[in-house]
């Protein structure tokens, strides 16, 4: 798809100081200080954001906590949460296209699929507002003459803690499904692209009628901000998104106070190739799924599992397609964009260059663009084997391992043989061979034929180290609920 050049003098959008949204109130944060925000195309700063330190986070959580002790969300009729949220929807969809400039901008990303969050943001305000007078309880026999039932209750505060690499999809994937719950919620923004969720997002927001201090959006440091705001004594439950050292530490903080917590973390999804494979298939998917916004996606297919009679002829295939992309930024119909900053390319390089030292070889790609901006070329490495590290740890840029295989069993074993177990992927005309290897794959999602093949609607989440919770789907309201029994004695 096409793009129009953005104007770098969208005066409307760009240069601007954007402030935290609490209380229903756009402050800025009582430091004063600010994170500034760059264009990873162009490595020039475009924006700042309100730099939220503890008393911050203090001022943020106590205004949730008086929202959701005032139960002003709770005692909303459903239908009337219902109607806000999509309103909500609504407010979100008419900016999706300036909103996602600016997204385009500090992200880096294609500018339709910057656009596309505040769609698929608004999708789930109106997905969760279907649900919220569907959360019912059920009665349960007991002894004679007591009536017993439960009631789905939501925890209180829930901190969300956001990634860069989707800000405005992941804010919207969790913050619909806590707040058609009832829960109130503080928002931590990812400090590398926090703009356009602090302007547009929170605009919406409060343009739908949100109640004030039941959606609060500041941003800050990881290690300042996301610490504070997760071990905050009036939080009740943290959903995080991100890598897994983080939610490591995060779980961490929230076993010493008892919070349940929903982890999402990373990936090395892995797709199997097998022989008779639509080979032009694999690698239309692998424009999207390993060079779409450089491979800055939790589910990647980072790994081709390839049968050695197929594999030449893929990466003969592969290598000509990573040749082919436009290198550019986002907002200017770039297909390869660039990683969002200098501290992730260099982590790519050492990556790039640990796989050539361990003796797997480029056969396109390998090293960063000679240009202004975050660019790293589109890559895919031959002769990778388990146990190099290219293979297993998660790179986050535009890298793609292949690693051959020569009968079924290995290739699933291969998939499985990693920390991960977020996506992986088969390529195969025989829809029985597709149902055995799905059912032997150690991951939350499997995509046949084709990748990212989910919704909103469809559940998400990782096993083994990429997270045990759900987001998405209906899966995800329990993470937001807890139950409660009541019974009487008649
Ligand atoms: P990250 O872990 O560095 O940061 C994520 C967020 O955590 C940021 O907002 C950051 O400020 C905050 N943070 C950092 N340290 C913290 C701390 N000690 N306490 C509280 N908060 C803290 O991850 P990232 O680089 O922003 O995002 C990329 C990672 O996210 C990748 O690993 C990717 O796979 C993963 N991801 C997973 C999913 C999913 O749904 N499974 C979706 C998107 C991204």
């Amino acid at each position: 798809m096409g793009c129009k050049k953005l104007d770098i003098n969208d005066e409307k959008i760009l240069m601007k100081k954007y402030q935290s949204y609490i209380d229903g109130k756009w402050m800025d944060s009582l430091s004063k200080e600010t994170i500034k925000v760059d264009d990873p195309a162009t490595a020039k700063t475009i924006g700042e954001v309100a730099c939220a330190k503890k008393e911050d986070v203090d001022v943020a959580v106590e205004a949730a906590h008086k929202a959701f002790k005032s139960r002003v969300l709770v005692d909303m009729h459903p239908m009337d949460r219902a109607k806000l949220m999509r309103k909500i929807a609504e407010e979100l969809r008419k900016v999706s296209k300036e909103a996602g400039k600016l997204l385009c901008y500090e992200n880096g990303k294609p500018l339709p699929g910057a656009e596309y969050e505040f769609v698929d943001a608004a999708n789930y305000f109106d997905y969760y507002g279907g649900l919220t007078d569907k959360l019912e309880g059920r009665t349960i026999p007991v002894n004679k003459g007591v009536i017993d039932y439960t009631v789905l209750e939501p925890y209180g505060v829930s901190a969300h803690i956001i990634p860069w690499n989707y800000p405005i999809s992941m804010l919207g994937r969790s913050l619909a499904c806590a707040f058609a719950t009832g829960n109130s919620t503080v928002v931590k923004t990812p400090e590398l692209a926090p703009l356009a969720a602090a302007s547009f997002f929170a605009q919406a927001l409060d343009k739908a009628g949100v109640p004030k201090g039941t959606i609060n959006i500041i941003c800050g440091y990881g290690d300042e901000a996301g610490t504070y705001l997760t071990s905050h004594k009036d939080v009740a439950q943290i959903t995080f998104t991100g890598s897994v050292p983080t939610g490591k530490k995060i779980l961490h903080v929230a076993a010493d106070r008892a919070v349940p917590v929903v982890v999402e973390m990373g990936g090395k999804s892995a797709a199997i190739v097998y022989p008779d494979a639509d080979l032009d298939k694999v690698v239309e998917t692998a424009k999207g799924a390993i060079f779409g916004h450089a491979g800055q996606i939790c589910s990647a297919m980072s790994r081709a599992v390839v049968h050695k009679s197929v594999k030449n002829e893929l990466l003969e295939k592969l290598a000509k397609l990573s040749k082919s992309l436009k290198v550019g930024a986002g907002y200017e119909g770039g297909e390869l964009t660039p990683v969002i900053s200098e501290k992730q390319l260099q982590k790519v390089e050492n990556y790039a260059r640990s796989g050539v030292q361990a003796g797997a070889e480029a056969v396109a790609g390998g090293k960063r663009l000679d240009r202004q901006g975050y660019f790293f070329e589109a890559t895919v490495f031959d002769k990778v084997k388990q146990d190099m590290t290219i293979a297993n740890e998660e790179i986050f840029g535009p890298v793609l391992s292949v690693i051959e295989y020569q009968d079924p069993e290995e290739a699933i074993k291969i998939a499985n043989d990693s920390n991960y177990g977020l996506a992986a992927g088969v390529f195969t005309k025989d829809l029985d061979q597709a149902t055995v290897t799905s059912n032997k794959l150690e991951v939350g999602q499997v995509y046949v034929n084709s990748w990212f093949t989910g919704s909103i609607a469809t559940p998400f989440g990782g096993y083994k180290q990429s997270g045990f919770s759900r987001e998405k789907g209906q899966e995800a309201l329990k993470s937001y609920l807890q139950v409660k029994n009541v019974g009487i004695q008649l």
